[in-house]
């Protein structure tokens, strides 16, 4: 693929809170090919013809419904994206893959049970499975008459989930494993063939299993009735003398927390595309109601208060979708560098690992933009956003459990902040001499900076500051606590959101920057004036965030004169963001859609 992004070394995972890169070294949605528009068109075809004129009957949980709309994506390619041709699988990239699961989400109960069989249920054996696992699974997991579930969680042992009590215990022939146990909310329950199960040889070495439903002892239990995806089913699993032939063992005996925390990666940035995928739909559904529901003689969407929201929508998924592709990117830039290297399966560890920081990211800023999203599009619904009748109600329902499961935020907003220090202390990253680098700066006393040129010019200085201010709270925080850190939540978390803040306002800067190159600083209007206000009110929560952290670690003069050095840092333009964001709202209105996608 004729891609500058592509042809260059890919970005290493976290290295974008060091370096400064240009629009051209990142992927953005505007570099699709032909072939990978393609795949998300055939997608949302699918969806809007065969997903949505059914959702009450899935809704209801019509018996066979959702197995067979499963299976009717199959024929399509959509249910085996990620698994390779020659074992039926569409053998998609990452970015295509991404493409896919971001058109396939217009409807979470579809989405979750396509993503979990595609993930979740069906990663782990690409990745990890030997050849005759491949060749046993795959091709029925791609042809969909397998669906694929995944049981990591027990009633004890959610976040907790190296907390397995689930035993495996090899028999005395030594030819199968046999399985004791409970495994809970497992998605796809009610009627997947295959689940990947984790369990605890001799109570000790956490290993992965593939589980047949049809093994004697595996015992799906009855659905739970949740908050919302009511199209998709949840049971518990029951593990009663399951018996496991040998050779189902996945991977290694005790290294099941490698095939468990590696698909969760790919499990979470996922999310981060269904969830962008989503969103999406409901800013269309909420852009045609405001030019429907009339009040006070006019559209409710002529209202200043109602365009504020559409923007705000906007400027939201623009920043998650700039980061997603960024992201999928950089990982078939790895893949493909890889590729090229030594042992296969070590190689693709090596990617999901990479990214595992921008996987977290994904998933967290996601799903809190797609809560932000559905509880904005209920408001402009008024009554009938509350009403079952209407799109929206479901899809505030559906949106929630995306920030619990596969890692909660919390559980993910440690991840990014650990995972950071775990590369920098084992020498991936060079986050300690920037940090000793910026100390010797801000000793140095304040020198005067140069006037910024071009587009965006003052907002990518404004960046270049935000990741000082990171590289501030971050060095104050580990010199304090070192090893203690892990203990110091709440710092953590304000670390985590300035991560995720980086990376979303670089992320939408160097997209706006590259389709001003591309198209034209007009052509591109729109797009910049979406970058500048995510940056403007970016800008002050890394402020706001740096500052909670100083105060938590430094006190007397000392902070005071790191809230001086802050504040330094975060000076930035005033931005008229009110004039902007009608903009941006007139270019949703003017045809009901997220506007920075290219039809
Ligand atoms: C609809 C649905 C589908 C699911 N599908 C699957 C599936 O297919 N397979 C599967 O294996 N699991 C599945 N899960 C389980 C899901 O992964 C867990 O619910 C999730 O990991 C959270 O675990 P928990 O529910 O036990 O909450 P808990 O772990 O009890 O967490 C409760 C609260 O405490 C917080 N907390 C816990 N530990 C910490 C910590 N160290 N620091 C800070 N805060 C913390 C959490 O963030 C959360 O806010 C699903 C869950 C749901 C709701």
């Amino acid at each position: 693929m004729a891609n500058t992004a592509l042809n260059k070394p890919a970005a290493k995972g976290g290295s974008f809170l060091l370096e400064s890169p240009t629009p051209q070294d990142v992927f953005t949605p505007a570099d699709l090919s032909d072939d990978q528009k393609l795949i998300g068109q055939t997608t949302e075809e699918f969806v809007l013809k065969e997903v949505l004129p059914v959702v009450k009957d899935l809704e209801a949980k019509k018996p066979g419904l959702m197995a067979g709309l499963c299976r009717k994506a199959a024929d399509l390619g959509l249910m085996g994206p990620g698994i390779p041709e020659e074992y039926g699988g569409a053998g998609l990239d990452n970015i295509a893959t991404t493409v896919l699961t971001e058109k396939i989400s217009m409807y979470g109960g579809f989405s979750i049970t396509q993503s979990c069989h595609a993930g979740l249920g069906t990663v782990p054996i690409v990745d990890f499975g030997s050849e005759e696992q491949k060749t046993k699974y795959l091709p029925k997991l791609a042809s969909g008459e397998y669906i694929g579930a995944f049981a990591l969680s027990e009633p004890q042992a959610g976040s907790d989930a190296r907390n397995t009590l689930t035993r495996a215990e090899l028999n005395k022939e030594g030819t199968h494993y046999i399985l004791n146990g409970q495994k809970s909310w497992i998605t796809n329950g009610g009627f997947a063939d295959l689940f990947i199960v984790f369990a605890a040889v001799d109570g000790e070495k956490l290993t992965a299993f593939i589980v047949e439903r049809k093994f004697p002892g595996c015992k799906p239990g009855s659905e739970e009735h949740k908050l919302g995806i009511h199209g998709s089913s949840t049971t518990p699993v029951f593990l009663e003398n399951c018996t496991v032939p040998k050779e189902n063992v996945l991977h290694e005996i005790g290294r099941g927390h490698v095939v468990a925390f590696n698909t969760l990666n790919v499990g979470r940035f996922r999310i981060g595309a269904k969830c962008v995928g989503e969103s999406k739909h409901i800013l269309m559904n909420a852009s045609k109601y405001s030019k429907e529901r009339k009040a006070f003689g006019k559209q409710i969407g002529e209202f200043g208060l109602i365009k504020e929201k559409l923007a705000e929508m906007a400027i939201q998924i623009f920043a998650a979708e700039s980061m997603l592709y960024r992201t999928a990117g950089d990982m078939e830039a790895a893949t493909n560098a890889a590729e090229h290297s030594g042992n296969e399966a070590q190689n693709v560890l090596k990617v999901l690992e990479e990214y595992a920081i921008e996987s977290s990211i994904a998933k967290v800023y996601g799903s809190e933009m797609l809560d932000f999203v559905v509880d904005e599009a209920v408001q402009i619904f008024g009554g009938y956003g509350v009403h079952e009748d209407y799109p929206v109600c479901r899809a505030y329902r559906d949106a929630r459990v995306n920030r619990i499961f596969e890692g909660t935020n919390e559980i993910n907003r440690t991840v990014i902040i650990q995972t950071l220090l775990k590369r920098a202390t084992g020498g991936h990253l060079p986050l300690i001499p920037a940090v000793k680098k910026l100390a010797a700066e801000i000793h140095a006393g304040a020198s005067k900076e140069e006037t910024p040129e071009g587009v965006l010019a003052e907002e990518a200085r404004v960046i270049a500051n935000a990741k000082k201010m990171f590289l501030q709270a971050a060095g104050g925080a580990v010199q304090k606590f070192r090893e203690k850190l892990a203990g110091e939540q709440e710092l953590i978390g304000a670390l985590a959101n300035i991560v995720m803040e980086i990376y979303a306002m670089e992320s939408g800067l160097l997209r706006a920057q590259k389709a001003a190159g591309s198209q034209g600083e007009a052509a591109a209007a729109v797009m910049i004036d979406a970058a500048r206000v995510l940056i403007a009110d970016a800008a002050e929560r890394v402020h706001h965030e740096a500052k909670r952290a100083i105060a938590a670690v430094h006190e007397g003069d000392m902070l005071m004169t790191q809230l001086a050095v802050l504040k330094r840092f975060g000076e930035g333009p005033t931005v008229d963001t009110i004039a902007l964001r009608r903009r941006i709202a007139a270019a949703v209105q003017s045809q009901d859609r997220y506007p920075f996608e290219k039809r």
